[in-house]
C-alpha cells in the first residue's frame, strides 16, 4: 500500500506541500501520516571543503552549494571547511547572501587531512586558530570552531585541546566536537566553568551510538549541550510500509529536550553534496512527525537561538 507520504511526494512534487491538504480525502483511504515540516532549515554542520571547490575549479562550485541549499529551504549554515578557504568565501560572498543564506563561520582545525590525528597536541594549529580568530571573515567574527575529532577519546587531554576549549570559553565560541560520551565529559572538565557555561555541539550526538540513557545524562548534566543528528545511529527505524521513521526512543528523547537538537548535512566528502536534498528531504520527513513547535526548534530555531540570528525572510 502506498504511504500517504509517498502519494504526496508524487503528486506534489517540490516546494507546493501545503496544497496537499487538497489531498486530504485521498488520505483517508491510505494510513495518515503527518505531513513533512516545511519551513526553514538551519544546517549546523556543512563543510565546504577543497575537494568541492578549490577556489577556481570543482565539482560543486559555489552557485552549485547555494542552489542546494536554497531549493531545500535552508536559510541558514555553521560553515567549517578545510581548508579555512571556504568558510571565507561562503561568509563574505555576495552570491550567498542574494541566495538568502545566513553563515555562522566557525574556525577549521585542519589544514590536511594529516591533521586530523595530531591537532590536539600540534602547537602549530592552535596559533592559526588564534591568527583566524583575531583576523575574522571580512563578514563579521567567527563564531565557533571545528569540527574536530578524537578518534582516542584520551586525546581530550591533549595539551591543544585544553587550551582550545579554554580559549572557545573565553572568546564564546561555539565547539563542533565528533567525539564520543567519554570524551564529552573530559573536554567539559578542561574549561573553566567546568562545561556549564560550554556551548559545544557534540557532531552526531556520538556516532558510535552512545546509549541514549548517556545522551540524557549529559544533556542534563551540560546546560549548553547541544546534539547534532547527521549519521545518529539508531535515529530512524524503517515501518511495516517500508517508511522512515523516528525510532520511539529517539522520539522520546527530542520531546524531552526540544531545545538541545540541531540538523546537519555534513558534507565531508562530495557524495554527501550529490545526496543534499536527499538529506534534507529526510529530515523534513521526521520532523513532520512531531509537534510543530518541536520540529521548528530542531530544524531553525535552536541554531537561531544559539548563534542569535533574526527570523528568515520569506524566501
Ligand atoms: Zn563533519
Amino acid at each position: 500500500m502506498v504511504s500517504y507520504r509517498e502519494l504526496v511526494k508524487k503528486v506534489v512534487p517540490g516546494a507546493a506541500r501545503w496544497s496537499q491538504v487538497a489531498l486530504l480525502s485521498i488520505a483517508m483511504t491510505v494510513p495518515a501520516h503527518a505531513a513533512d515540516y516545511a519551513g526553514a532549515l538551519f544546517d549546523a554542520h556543512l563543510h565546504f571543503n577543497q575537494e568541492a571547490w578549490d577556489g577556481q575549479t570543482g565539482p560543486h562550485p559555489p552557485s552549485d552549494v547555494l542552489a542546494r541549499m536554497q531549493r531545500n529551504g535552508v536559510r541558514a549554515i555553521v560553515a567549517n571547511s578545510r581548508p579555512n578557504d571556504g568558510t571565507h568565501w561562503l561568509a563574505n560572498s555576495a552570491q550567498t547572501r542574494q541566495a538568502g543564506v545566513t553563515v555562522v563561520p566557525f574556525i577549521r582545525l585542519y589544514r590536511n587531512r594529516a591533521d586530523y590525528n595530531s591537532w590536539f597536541r600540534d602547537e602549530s594549529i592552535f596559533a592559526m586558530v588564534q591568527a583566524e580568530y583575531a583576523k575574522g571573515t571580512a563578514n563579521g567574527p567567527f563564531r565557533g570552531v571545528g569540527e574536530f575529532h578524537l578518534y582516542d577519546s584520551a586525546n581530550a587531554n591533549g595539551v591543544v585541546a585544553k587550551k582550545l576549549m579554554a580559549f572557545a570559553e573565553a572568546k564564546k565560541l561555539a565547539v563542533l566536537a565528533h567525539v564520543d560520551d567519554v570524551a564529552i565529559d573530559l573536554l567539559m572538565a578542561n574549561t573553566p566553568s567546568g562545561g556549564q557555561q560550554t556551548r559545544l555541539i557534540w557532531a552526531h550526538t556520538g556516532i558510535g551510538g552512545s546509549s541514549l540513557a548517556r545522551v540524557d545524562a549529559l544533556l542534563a548534566k551540560y546546560p549548553l549541550l547541544m546534539g547534532e543528528l547527521s549519521y545518529r545511529p539508531g535515529l530512524t527505524c524503517t515501518d511495516a510500509a517500508q517508511q522512515e521513521r523516528l525510532c520511539p526512543e529517539w522520539r522520546a528523547l527530542l520531546l524531552k529536550y526540544p531545545q538541545r537538537f540541531l540538523i546537519g548535512s555534513d558534507t565531508w566528502v562530495n557524495q554527501r553534496w550529490l545526496y543534499y536534498d536527499a538529506l534534507m528531504q529526510g529530515y523534513r520527513g521526521w520532523l513532520g512527525e512531531l509537534p510543530p513547535e518541536v520540529a521548528h526548534a530542531i530544524a531553525w530555531g535552536n541554531g537561531a537561538r544559539l548563534f542569535e540570528l533574526a527570523p528568515p525572510t520569506p524566501p
